[in-house]
């Protein structure tokens, strides 16, 4: 008699629970439809964005028109700015391949959130340092800055910050020509020397740093602490660049696809949690869906819903659980791990393409300093 009930109860209230899981996570399961949807809807933003429409895709030309040959040749500094860390590198392209020395600096919260000045002035001093522990003082060797943010380029050394991304808001920078601003910063140090020759996204890195390996590469592709793509199109479809002929990298900067509210319809209770408590609400939709930065985040709103549910720890709400970034992105990509899933759904998305993906080696060091050396080459400049 009340053996049974109880078992009864029992089954009832985790059918119940599965039933609220199911329902909590049923809107992250996108049907062929919905992704068909996004296709299209991203295929038109790009098309505008090209034709310098309004469009939430910018579809920014960055004057990279090559990927390398594999001649290039010379010693590069390279510099990357706009991940967890950042980084100053020295990338040797020799015969036999590239070797890469490089040094990982941090970059605290209240620098990449205080002045522009300051940001900078910290950037020349990890230089300085780096020059000095590797002996290079005194050489100006050709620099290639890989800067993970949205900039309108004028040129290969020319790049206007449109807005910051990620953790970074330094002041005073917005509008700014980034490469002006290092100058500025290298000028106040007065004791260095650098030879800015190129700025670069670190999609476009990644592009030509596996373009170095296998010619046929014509996509860069990050998802890391931002998202962003980049791709080699014809340049007679990209509107106010000069010419007709020939290629140009375009860098999407899709992470902001969906600011014009396209994507509502995906966008779950957690999602507007996340865009809600971030520094940049109502900005990059897109990569606070899929990224590094946010995933964690996503995850910890998830589980918060469903312990207040009583689905999850008997409803018992924790400190813990309600600490910001308490959750890793990397735990959840251990627990799924992002590659057959992706190369499954582009075969259903675009059966016709035959798609393969290279992991990049450090895209952002490498291939910055590769876009430096193809610039060199091409410009026939002696750079060693
Ligand atoms: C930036 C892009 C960058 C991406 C990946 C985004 O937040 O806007 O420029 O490529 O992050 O780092
Ligand atoms: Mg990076």
């Amino acid at each position: 008699g009340r053996g049974v009930a109880m078992v009864t109860a029992v089954a009832a209230r985790l059918a119940a629970h599965r039933r609220l899981l199911e329902e909590t996570l049923a809107p992250f399961r996108l049907s062929h439809e919905q992704l068909a949807t996004v296709q299209t809807q991203m295929r038109e933003a790009m098309a505008k964005g090209l034709r310098r429409e309004a469009s939430s895709l910018r579809m920014l030309p960055t004057y990279v028109r090559a990927t390398p040959d594999g001649s290039e040749r010379g010693d590069f500094l390279a510099l990357d700015l706009g991940g967890t860390n950042f980084r100053v590198l020295l990338v040797r392209v020799a015969e036999g391949g590239v070797q890469i020395v490089n040094q990982v600096y941090s970059i605290p919260e209240c620098v990449a959130q205080g002045s522009g000045q300051q940001l900078f002035d910290h950037i020349v001093d990890c230089i300085v340092d780096f020059q000095q522990k590797q002996g290079l003082r005194g050489q100006s060797l050709p620099l290639g800055f890989t800067f993970s943010f949205p900039c309108k380029q004028l040129g290969l050394d020319q790049g206007i910050l449109l807005n910051w991304t990620k953790g970074f808001n330094a002041s005073g920078c917005e509008g700014q020509d980034v490469v002006y601003l290092l100058r500025e910063a290298i000028k106040r140090r007065q004791a260095v020397e650098l030879n800015v020759v190129a700025i670069v996204n670190d999609t476009v890195g990644t592009m030509m740093s596996c373009g170095y390996e296998d010619p046929r590469c014509e996509m860069g592709l990050i998802v890391g602490t931002g998202t962003n793509a980049c791709y080699m199109e014809e340049l007679q479809n990209v509107a106010g660049v000069a010419g007709d002929s020939g290629h140009m990298c375009i860098n999407m900067e899709w992470g902001a696809f969906g600011d014009d509210g396209s994507l509502g319809m995906l966008s779950t209770c957690f999602d507007v949690r996340v865009d809600q408590a971030s520094i940049n609400p109502g900005k990059q939709r897109f990569e606070k869906m899929i990224s590094g930065m946010y995933l964690g985040e996503i995850v910890r709103h998830i589980l918060l819903h469903l312990t207040s549910l009583g689905v999850l720890f008997q409803g018992q709400q924790t400190q813990r659980l309600q600490t910001r970034d308490i959750f890793k992105t990397k735990f959840l990509s251990e627990i799924e791990s992002f590659a057959n899933l992706v190369a499954a759904t582009v075969r259903e998305l675009a059966p016709r393409c035959v798609v393969t993906f290279l992991q990049s080696e450090d895209g952002s060091g490498k291939g910055a300093a590769l876009v430096t050396a193809v610039a060199c080459r091409l410009a026939q400049m002696a750079c060693v």
